[in-house]
């Protein structure tokens, strides 16, 4: 019979091997001894730090109040879906078909995700820069497919060319998995070298997966989807997303767009695994859309003015940080402190209670730096300075 006191049963080898070989998350690791810590100031999660706009919130609360909290199309709404073209057609200079190019996810994450899976076979290689978000290189392995990263420099600003990729390319290269903006660097790429790469892609007949969730938030200039290139709207997804510059990381939603064969391989997978985006979600997209540019503006001006803030302070504490160009992130060289910067991030977070993410947890390109969102307000990132300067200062390193 069975009784309580059963011996303890060893759960851990019943986990897949491709699960249990996948590396923990250098930032997760980071936050749990950051949450074990009392009054920190956090540069390092990349959230917007404004509330998301009222009139999207407001049609979230009616789309409760009306019902609309049901399961939708699996494509997801129809009327979000004609948004999300107008939009492209832009924002991106790029045409889509709403009923049957465009995919509305459970955020950039399950785009990915899903791209990843419809596209990938086992053995095929994935050409992406580093460093690049720390799902990319799991998700990846996950797919048994195997990654070919391509190291960008701070000399360079970040930016990639298609000599790089030239460089590193392999046979059974299939896809090239493109971050412009770029999480953790801030790095664009000017549209030459876009083209560039653009041309590389097809030359060597590589599908090019382009996460675009930052393009609202370049500084200087202007953003050029890599799909509105010649030749490169049949060969491009493009994922985008309304975490970053709509402030609704919490709803969980982004969209795929591009060739309709593609679009239907991830919606096969979608409609199993998800069976659709959040319908209350949805809805407040299809406000956020309907909004104007305004509000994504009025955030994207706070964040240039508190990252010439931040980069101008820290760079005259002693740090070497280029100016980036797009996303919410600095990326400053921490090298000159003679901490590696892990050793940087811990004494940072430990004596003076500012948490950054050391720049390995976006891969080994990331060495010697540390990553610092700076999305807080001036206070805030003032404080963070004034600490980050007592740090300097105790290792003499000014
Ligand atoms: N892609 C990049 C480059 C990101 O930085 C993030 C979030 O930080 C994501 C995707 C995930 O975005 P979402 O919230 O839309 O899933």
């Amino acid at each position: 019979s069975l009784s309580q006191s059963q011996p303890t049963l060893d759960t851990t080898r019943f986990i897949a091997r491709h699960v249990a070989g996948l590396r923990r998350s250098g930032i997760r690791d980071f936050f749990e001894l950051v949450a074990k810590t009392d009054g920190v100031i956090s540069l390092g999660i990349g959230e917007p730090d404004f509330d998301t706009p009222q009139p999207i919130r407001d049609a979230v609360k009616t789309a409760m109040d009306t019902g609309k909290t049901h399961y939708t199309s699996n494509l997801g709404l129809p009327e979000l879906r004609k948004e999300i073209c107008r939009y492209a057609e832009s924002h991106f200079k790029t045409s889509y078909r709403p009923d049957d190019e465009v995919l509305v996810t459970v955020g950039v994450s399950e785009g990915l995700d899903l791209a990843l899976r419809s596209l990938l076979n086992p053995g095929d290689k994935v050409m992406y820069h580093q460093p690049c978000y720390v799902s990319y290189a799991p998700s990846v392995d996950l797919v048994h497919a195997v990654g070919v990263p391509v190291a960008t420099s701070a000399a360079e600003q970040f930016s990639l060319d298609a000599p790089a990729l030239q460089a590193a390319w392999q046979p059974g290269c299939k896809l090239l998995l493109l971050n412009l903006p770029c999480n953790p660097t801030g790095g664009v790429c000017s549209r030459e070298q876009l083209e560039r790469i653009a041309r590389f892609a097809i030359e060597k007949d590589m599908i090019v997966i382009s996460d675009e969730i930052y393009s609202e938030l370049i500084f200087e200039g202007t953003h050029t989807s890599i799909a509105s290139l010649p030749g490169m709207r049949e060969r491009t997804l493009l994922l985008h997303g309304f975490s970053k510059a709509f402030a609704m990381t919490g709803f969980r939603l982004g969209y795929a767009c591009g060739p309709a064969p593609l679009i239907e391989a991830m919606m096969k997978v979608h409609q199993y695994s998800m069976l659709c985006a959040p319908s209350i979600s949805q809805e407040g997209a299809l406000a956020a859309l309907r909004l104007g540019d305004d509000a994504t503006k009025f955030m994207r001006d706070r964040y240039r003015e508190r990252r010439d803030l931040f980069v101008r302070r820290i760079n005259a504490a002693g740090l070497v940080c280029h100016l980036p160009r797009g996303s919410f992130y600095a990326f400053p060289s921490i090298a000159s402190t003679g901490l590696d910067e892990g050793e940087f991030a811990r004494r940072l977070l430990t004596e003076h209670k500012v948490a950054v993410v050391p720049g390995t947890a976006f891969g080994d390109a990331g060495k010697g730096h540390v990553r610092a969102c700076f999305t807080a307000n001036e206070q805030k990132l003032n404080l963070a300075c004034d600490q980050i300067e007592k740090l300097l200062a105790s290792l003499g390193s000014r």
